[in-house]
């Protein structure tokens, strides 16, 4: 089969489209300029012509996808903006939603072949703040409404968290408005993935680490910059995931027929910064200590999620944290950044 992945030039995005390429499939990446194109074409060179890229400039524009569904049994949508804003959550809203609406419509319109699209939520739309007492672990049945409202009554002056879970949040509604709207219509079903942090080695086109994608900075300002204090590293922490494990569950999201029409939580598990700090510190002695009375075994996790639901469907042995961040410092040690 053939699957078109949007916003394919991301750091998750490119080993989604390594994985789906190493398990067979054929891939169509769509991203913004030809010289994003260029750097994928050589990175997947070896896949010959089971590996094209499309360009679409703007997203939200009308029909902006009608020419890249044609022909594709699958469909991945990771594009959309992601970090903190100081600005109107319009600038992360917009594209995210409009984005959304505007893949779903072509595929609705022109994708005569398309069986399922897979929609890559984000753990930020189900999970809210919670108070110290009566911590609960998070489901696919939550929502995080808190966000949408921050948005509403602050505007610009919501947190940037707010912001972007905002547009993940009111994006993911409207994939699946639009699915119930138009289901009895089409061939497809939807998959909707709603990752945790995502951590590990890079393979998307980086130049320096301040150029990182927004998860992968705060795991290099924490691990190698030692740009975070250490009160921060002990308490900061939420659920992480390995970006391998996650191009994984975006193949069997694909393949998994018991997968269409779930939201589905993808985590491995709880982490504080600290955590990483302390085996990169092992590993490579030259880098930050970090907090060193820190004691993971009385660690509070505000960020738990329930993950039944992955693990029933998909199986997926999860790279350890060790390995996690080993991967990670070899690569920014081969890129010199250690
Ligand atoms: P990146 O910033 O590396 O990738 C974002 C991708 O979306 C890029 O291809 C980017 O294209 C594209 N994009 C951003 N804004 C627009 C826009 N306005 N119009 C068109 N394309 C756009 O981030 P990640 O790889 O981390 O994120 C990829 C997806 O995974 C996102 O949907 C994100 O919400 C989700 N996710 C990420 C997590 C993480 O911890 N990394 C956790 C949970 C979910 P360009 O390069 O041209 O800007």
């Amino acid at each position: 089969g053939k699957i078109l992945v949007t916003g394919a030039n991301g750091y998750v995005s490119v080993w989604i489209v390594k994985t789906f390429l190493e398990h067979g499939f054929a891939v169509r990446g769509a991203v913004r300029s030809e010289r994003k194109a260029t750097y994928l074409g050589s990175l997947f060179q070896s896949y010959g012509d089971k590996f094209d890229v499309v360009v679409v400039e703007d997203i939200t524009k009308d029909g902006a996808f009608d020419e890249a569904v044609k022909d594709v049994d699958g469909i991945v949508h990771t594009a959309s903006p992601v970090g903190i804003i100081q600005g109107d959550a319009a600038e992360l809203i917009l594209p995210a939603v409009q984005g959304t609406v505007s893949i779903l419509t072509s595929a609705l319109k022109r994708g005569t072949s398309v069986q399922r699209i897979v929609w890559v939520g984000s753990a930020g739309s189900v999970f809210e703040e919670q108070p110290d007492s009566n911590l609960k672990a998070f489901t696919e049945a939550d929502w995080n409404e808190p966000a949408i409202r921050e948005v509403e009554t602050k505007g610009a002056t919501a947190s940037g968290f707010a912001k972007y879970s905002a547009s993940k949040t009111l994006a993911e509604r409207a994939a699946w408005n639009f699915w119930n709207k138009y289901r009895a219509e089409v061939a497809w079903d939807l998959v909707v993935l709603n990752p945790t942090y995502v951590f590990g080695p890079i393979l998307h086109d980086v130049d320096r680490p301040e150029n990182l994608n927004a998860s992968m900075r705060i795991f290099y300002d924490a691990a190698v910059a030692d740009a975070r204090d250490k009160e921060t590293l002990a308490t900061w922490g939420s659920s992480w995931v390995d970006v391998r494990d996650v191009g994984l569950a975006h193949v069997l999201a694909m393949q998994t027929p018991g997968a269409g029409g779930e939201r589905i939580i993808i985590s491995n598990d709880v982490y504080k910064l600290q955590d990483f700090v302390d085996i990169a510190h092992r590993l490579y002695p030259q880098l930050p200590a970090g907090s060193i009375d820190y004691d993971p075994t009385v660690a509070t996790h505000y960020q738990v999620f329930d993950t039944s639901k992955q693990r029933k469907l998909f199986k997926i042995n999860f790279c350890p944290m060790e390995t996690m961040v080993k991967d990670t410092l070899e690569d920014f040690k081969a890129r010199g950044w250690i």
